[in-house]
């Protein structure tokens, strides 16, 4: 599939409009290349059992070198964030996905929490701030080697103005290297009063405790479809995956009117050009088969696209790590699933 394929051509629009979805809510943040398609993403496949599927989003957060990629990569069973002994390795949201029996969690990295005046900086403390937006449970992971310090007011500062809503659980880490491990707890619990849960563990070297954690948070789950694909392994390109987004969202949304003969062609990604404070730009089409289903996708007023675009650009921007600018529009391809073309389009290998 091409990326710069121009959208307009042979795509009837009836009534002439033109819908869009815009990044209204996207504050700038650091972004860059996606991540290759592969490894967390592709089309949602929770298997064919018919218990409800669960999937969440769980932020963790802590200043730098408390150990967060580490857990992180522990919580996964495998390596997706880089560690290292120098702080700061981590510079952009790292996520990743465990997907397990109809129960999915989708697992958000984050920079630590520093102090600094450099743009980079700044980015990476909105960055960490909007990681914890519309996430169920935020782990504050602290290094009980050592008392707070003001890094740790800082995480703790953020914690204190998120949605009551979101769980916070606070969790010690590096308990086997920790000399005064309970009096050094004591003191971060202080700082955090809306922490619901305590925990202490090694993320290094006792992963069973990090499972235990993973078990806790796989019971909170709440229902929801799942966000990405259980197979981990996907040959997808990134066109191909973020229409997959698009055409979930767009599942959710018209659950009740018109669920299958919608398919999704992504037709432009532009990344941001270097040293410019723009976000990553993806056009794409949602294609009907009828013209009669067209005002079905639109919504009143443009309201279903809408409402299917914030859905969709919030997937692409938590899995992207940048601000995604997403462009919908609503083409008739009449009858696409019997059109040959259409479907070698679509990426089919016909
Ligand atoms: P992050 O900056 O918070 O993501 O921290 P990292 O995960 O990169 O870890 C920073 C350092 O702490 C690395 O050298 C890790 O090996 C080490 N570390 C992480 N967890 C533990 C732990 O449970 N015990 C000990 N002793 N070291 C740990
Ligand atoms: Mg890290």
């Amino acid at each position: 599939m091409s990326s710069d394929h121009q959208p307009h051509d042979s795509t009837p629009r009836p009534d002439g409009e033109r819908p869009r979805t815009d990044g209204e809510a996207g504050e700038p943040r650091e972004a860059g290349p996606p991540p290759a398609a592969g490894t967390t993403t592709g089309p949602a496949d929770a298997g064919s059992d018919a218990s409800p599927t669960k999937a969440g989003f769980v932020a963790i957060i802590g200043k730098p070198n408390v150990g967060k990629s580490t857990l992180l990569n522990t919580l996964l069973g495998v390596k997706v964030a880089p560690i290292s002994s120098k702080p700061q390795t981590t510079r952009r949201g790292v996520r990743g996905i465990y997907s397990m029996d109809r129960r999915q969690l989708v697992f958000v990295d984050t920079p630590g929490m520093h102090r600094g005046a450099s743009a980079l900086d700044q980015v990476m403390a909105q960055e960490i701030r909007t990681s914890v937006i519309d996430v169920e449970t935020v782990l504050w992971v602290v290094d009980l080697r050592r008392p707070p310090g003001d890094e740790d007011r800082d995480v703790a500062r953020l914690l204190q103005g998120l949605d009551p809503a979101t769980r916070v659980w606070l969790v010690g880490n590096k308990v086997d290297a920790a000399k005064y491990p309970d009096e050094a707890l004591a003191l971060y619990r202080d700082l955090a009063p809306n922490a619901e849960r305590v925990l202490t563990l090694s993320a290094l070297n006792d992963p069973e405790a990090v499972y235990a954690l993973r078990e806790d948070l796989l019971a909170l789950l709440p229902e929801s479809p799942w966000y990405f694909a259980g197979d981990a392994a996907s040959d997808q390109t990134r066109e191909q995956w973020a229409a997959e987004i698009v055409r979930e969202a767009a599942m959710v949304h018209l659950r009740q009117e018109l669920p299958y003969a919608v398919a999704v062609q992504v037709t432009s990604w532009r990344e941001p050009r270097a040293g410019h404070d723009e976000p990553l730009f993806i056009a794409a089409e949602l294609w009907v088969e009828k013209v009669g289903h067209r005002p079905i996708v639109l919504g009143k007023g443009g309201k279903m696209v809408r409402e299917i675009g914030k859905t969709a650009r919030k997937q692409l921007e938590i899995f992207l790590n940048a601000r995604v600018y997403l462009e919908l529009d609503v083409v008739v391809r009449r009858d696409w699933r019997e059109d040959r073309e259409a479907l070698r389009e679509l990426g089919f290998p016909i």
